[in-house]
């Protein structure tokens, strides 16, 4: 289910997140289930850096039942921002991940998904706060936080007091889906992430396309600029890796390495990726 189609399940139009009865709908049935029984999986892409032969880390995404209507994780968090439940929900999600992350014993750093919604929330103790992280034995500077929205930002003050504060206990930021919806060029000046990950639909097809080599010639250069690493999302041709090698994009994550797995295999990933450098 594309991202496109996200909108056409919004429950009833011009409603803000919170205000619409939850009770009886399927889709709330549904969401009420899935929290209350923590139904869902986690499954872990890896990120690679195909310069150095080695992997970064893993992108931690969330799996629910296939049976489920919230099977699509786009649909899921955006039901639970409409149902009000999101902060909820991520925190269940977030502390799975960072368990199942260490039970993995996986290299590299946890790249973890979260909204703006749930980074502001001082509803419940903070789900990435150092007590909360020590406990699970994860260091913080093993975590990269992926600012994911479904919404816009309406505190962006907030945001970036809690974005200063969180890197100062020594996580890290990505700026999320770069060129998509709310992933701005203000947001990038406002939080200075350390990592921005082009969106999929600019790396798919750019070795084909002058405009889309152009635009991540521009994203390289301000990102420089600003000091982030890039990250390519969605690489799933060889060709359009080498374009963006030769512009001079390092770090990847993509179905041509590997797919969301909920066990990965590092040593054949790193088998893969020696032989795509040795086919050069
Ligand atoms: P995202 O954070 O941009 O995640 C990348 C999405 O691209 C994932 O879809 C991944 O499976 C998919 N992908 C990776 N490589 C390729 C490729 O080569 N080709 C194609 N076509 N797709 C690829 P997924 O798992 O369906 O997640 C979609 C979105 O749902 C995520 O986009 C993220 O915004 C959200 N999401 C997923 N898990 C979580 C989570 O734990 N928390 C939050 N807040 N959001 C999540
Ligand atoms: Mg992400
Ligand atoms: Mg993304």
């Amino acid at each position: 289910l594309s991202r496109a189609a996200v909108p056409r399940l919004r429950l009833a139009p011009d409603t803000e997140p919170g205000t619409l009865p939850p009770d009886g709908h399927p889709l709330a049935r549904a969401l009420d289930q899935l929290i209350a029984r923590r139904e869902f999986d986690v499954h872990f892409q890896p990120i690679v850096d195909s310069a150095q032969v080695r992997v970064l880390g893993f992108e931690a995404l969330v799996r629910p039942p296939s049976t489920s209507p919230l099977a699509s994780p786009p649909v899921l968090f955006q039901v639970a921002a409409e149902l009000g439940r999101l902060v909820e929900l991520e925190r269940h999600v977030v502390r799975r991940i960072i368990r199942k992350f260490v039970d993995l014993q996986l290299p590299g750093r946890v790249f973890i998904n979260v909204s703006a919604d749930t980074l502001i929330s001082t509803r419940h103790r903070h789900p990435l706060s150092l007590p909360e992280l020590a406990r699970c034995g994860l260091p913080a500077d093993d975590i990269v936080v992926e600012l994911t929205e479904t919404r816009a930002v309406l505190d962006e003050e907030a945001l970036a007091t809690v974005v200063a504060s969180l890197r100062a206990s020594g996580l890290s930021f990505a700026l999320d889906d770069l060129g998509q919806g709310f992933a701005s060029l203000k947001r990038w000046l406002d939080l200075r992430p350390d990592f921005v990950k082009i969106d999929r639909h600019f790396v798919d097809g750019v070795a084909r396309d002058p405009l889309r080599r152009q635009f991540v010639r521009s994203i390289l250069e301000m990102a420089h600029s600003s000091g982030a690493a890039v990250i390519a999302e969605g690489l799933e041709q060889a060709d359009d890796w080498r374009v963006l090698r030769d512009l001079g994009t390092s770090l990847f994550q993509g179905y041509l390495f590997a797919r969301p797995s909920p066990s990965p295999r590092t040593d054949l990933l790193l088998d893969a990726l020696a032989r795509l450098s040795r086919s050069e």
